[in-house]
């Protein structure tokens, strides 16, 4: 049966990683965003169940007392989790499943699942300097909020080498592009189209005998 992959994706805040999965999201079949649960205030236009589903301390604890996210963390003073039963949902319908979560929830899904299952991508801004401007530039944290976000993109940087692949965010375009063709390379290792599909025929000679 087809059982899609876990693509883990992890940036530094502010370096561009929304802009490039958005686009990624709408244009490549068969992947769906996983809608982690977490108990930071919506932003301004964030609507509940869209970005993330946005929770309480309390109920998050609970959830995490019934073993019920695939992983989890504290993130900028916040928690932010991955809900098991829906990675898992999706995967059994044979959905490619997109994780955007921090560097310590990257490294629980690597610990977590059996290897080939999950792949671990990292995107990078082209210097500290470019991601202090469009971190202050996109207008959505407060100063103190800026400074504790480049601190802690010092230590995620410091997690790289964990990671199966490394995108530069410089130029945009050719950022998106790099990323699809991660995507579909992998695809094309489980013997997919660059849709995600099982290939016919493929299917049909699993059961030939090559003469070997
Ligand atoms: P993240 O999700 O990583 O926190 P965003 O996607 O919100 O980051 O991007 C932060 C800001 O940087 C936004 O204003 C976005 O338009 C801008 N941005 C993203 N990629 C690039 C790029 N390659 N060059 C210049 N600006 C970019
Ligand atoms: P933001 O609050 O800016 O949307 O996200 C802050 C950070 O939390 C980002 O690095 C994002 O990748 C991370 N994050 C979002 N959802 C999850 C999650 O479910 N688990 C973990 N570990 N990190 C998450």
């Amino acid at each position: 049966m087809t059982s899609g992959v876990l693509f883990v994706i992890s940036a530094p805040s502010g370096c561009g990683k929304t802009t490039i999965l958005d686009e990624i999201l709408r244009s490549t079949p068969g992947l769906i965003f996983s809608i982690s649960h977490t108990t930071r205030a919506p932003r301004a236009g964030e609507q509940d169940g869209v970005a993330y589903h946005f929770t309480d301390e309390p109920l998050f604890r609970k959830m995490v007392g019934e073993d019920a996210f695939l992983e989890w963390a504290e993130v900028h003073g916040k928690l932010y989790g991955t809900s098991k039963g829906t990675v898992e949902h999706h995967r059994r319908r044979g959905l490619d499943v997109l994780l955007d979560i921090d560097t310590q929830g990257a490294l629980q899904v690597r610990e977590r699942l059996p290897a080939g299952e999950a792949v671990l991508i990292f995107i990078v801004p082209p210097s500290w300097q470019e991601l202090e401007r469009r971190l202050s530039g996109r207008g959505t944290e407060l100063p103190e909020n800026v400074t504790l976000r480049l601190k802690n993109a010092r230590r995620e940087m410091q997690c790289i080498d964990h990671y199966d692949f490394v995108v530069v965010n410089d130029d945009l375009p050719s950022a998106i592009a790099t990323l699809r063709a991660i995507i579909i390379a992998e695809r094309s290792r489980r013997r997919c189209s660059p849709d995600g599909l099982p290939i016919p025929i493929l299917a049909d000679l699993a059961t030939d005998d090559c003469g070997a």
